[in-house]
């Protein structure tokens, strides 16, 4: 057990704050890590300790922790209009602007956007949308919503039965209409001998048959994120949307792209869907757009969706929903600012984006060189994000006995050598900052190398 100095922050934090998402076994032994201040990709402790942070926050903070394009467009906005909603027919200058930048960078010819304060509300935002939609159009029972297991959609009641992962059944989650059909990650879901283009057609299989079961005209839509973030950096099977988007279409399903992670570069293109060559119907952005500077969430409703969305409103008189900050001036401010930052260039500077695209050669290798580890199962990665699967046995992929809590114990190795990287199921995610320079990527592969190899010595 950790011993805390009384009035420590640590002592403080565990005094009156609630934690989500922690590992209360670890936290009971390690203690909190109270954050002061960030440099670049890096962080700093309370206690003067840096850390490289090699999951960017939580995927977000693409530029790093002291932008000062972002921070100045910040501090301007808070001079100008610190604050409006966007009910009643009024909204802020900068919330015009954001979407008409949104619906530019996207890849949609025209589309219109919505504002919420983060991904969940985004996607929870995006089912109301659908069953408004369905019955202002007259199909009321067009209410079910398809996702895949491992998926993460966000932790609202919706989000989160959205999401294909099991800790969601300790609410009583997921609410009926919440279908989850098998998660597109062929090294661990191919069954014995199955090539990867025959396991796609049997996910193609199962969408039609799902489909077939539950009736088309009682399926609202089809959400998926083009590569998977928390249910462990899933990169999708070769040719999984190219297969899935003909069946939604022939039965009239939108397919919508949960961007959140993928959208603004992530991938090494503006948006996920780009890297996987396909349009869908929709796109949920949060995350890196406005590169976690302010709490923020859109859906970006592509052409069609748009313009049945604006009828049925019409119709109604008034889309009922909106969050008190959705459209926030300064998260718009923020974003506008991001959006150029990453994708066009601010202030004579190179686009973001460019530095992933050169970065992801460096990132490709230093996965594939740690992939060489007897204990790790499979390196998969798409642009600068991707994890590694830790395995007791590489020929059966048999994973570790789950007490040993080998990722933990991984990443607590990482952060004792000021590596901050983040364990998922028996992986360890990275996705660090877009800013890395390749003495950075040195950094983060040289102390994770290190780890692993502690680690593996201990339990295997
Ligand atoms: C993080 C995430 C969400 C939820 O966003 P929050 O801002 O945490 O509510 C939704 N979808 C995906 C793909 C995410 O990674």
């Amino acid at each position: 057990m950790k011993d805390l100095t009384p009035n420590s922050w640590e002592a403080r934090a565990e005094g009156a704050s609630l934690y989500g998402f922690t590992d209360y076994p670890t936290l009971a032994e390690r203690g909190t890590t109270v954050l002061a201040r960030g440099e670049g990709p890096y962080v700093v402790d309370t206690d003067g300790n840096r850390f490289l942070d090699a999951n960017a926050g939580l995927w977000n903070m693409v530029a790093g922790w002291d932008h000062r394009g972002l921070i100045r467009a910040a501090q301007e906005q808070y001079e100008r209009l610190p604050g409006y909603h966007a009910f009643f027919g009024r909204m802020s200058d900068r919330t015009v602007e954001l979407s008409e930048k949104l619906v530019e960078v996207s890849p949609f010819e025209r589309g219109r956007v919505f504002y919420t304060n983060s991904g969940s509300e985004a996607n929870d935002t995006l089912v109301k949308m659908l069953w408004f939609l369905n019955r202002m159009e007259g199909r009321p029972e067009a209410r079910k919503i398809l996702t895949r297991v491992n998926a993460y959609h966000g932790v609202t009641a919706v989000s989160a039965s959205m999401t294909g992962k099991p800790y969601n059944d300790v609410f009583g989650l997921p609410l009926p209409g919440f279908i989850h059909l098998t998660c597109p990650h062929y090294w661990r879901e191919a069954r014995e001998g199955e090539s990867e283009a025959q396991f796609v057609r049997r996910l193609a299989r199962e969408l039609e048959e799902v489909i077939a079961r539950e009736g088309a005209d009682t399926i609202a839509g089809f959400v998926a994120e083009p590569v998977m973030g928390a249910g462990g950096a899933i990169p999708p099977a070769e040719g999984y949307f190219q297969a899935v988007q003909p069946i939604l279409r022939k039965h009239g399903i939108p397919l919508i792209a949960d961007e959140v992670i993928t959208g603004f570069g992530r991938t090494g293109e503006p948006w996920g869907c780009e890297s996987y060559g396909f349009t869908p119907d929709a796109i949920i952005a949060s995350k890196a757009m406005t590169a976690g500077y302010f709490p923020m969430g859109a859906v970006i409703l592509g052409p069609e969706l748009a313009d049945r969305l604006f009828a049925a409103s019409a119709e109604f008189t008034d889309f009922p929903h909106g969050f008190t900050a959705s459209g926030h001036p300064v998260g718009c401010a923020v974003a506008l600012k991001a959006a150029e930052v990453i994708l066009e260039g601010a202030d004579g500077d190179e686009p973001l984006i460019e530095n992933v695209r050169r970065t992801m050669p460096l990132f490709a290798e230093g996965m594939d060189r740690l992939a060489r580890h007897p204990n790790i199962g499979e390196a998969r990665y798409r642009g600068t994000m991707g994890a590694l699967e830790a395995v007791a046995d590489r020929e059966t992929k048999a994973p570790f006995a789950a007490d040993l809590q080998v990722s933990e114990r991984i990443a607590n190795a990482c952060h004792d050598v000021g590596l901050i990287c983040r364990p998922l199921g028996q992986a360890v995610v990275l996705c660090p900052p877009f800013i890395m320079t390749p003495a950075q990527f040195d950094e983060m592969f040289g102390k994770l190398e290190k780890a692993l190899g502690s680690v593996f010595d201990a339990v295997a």
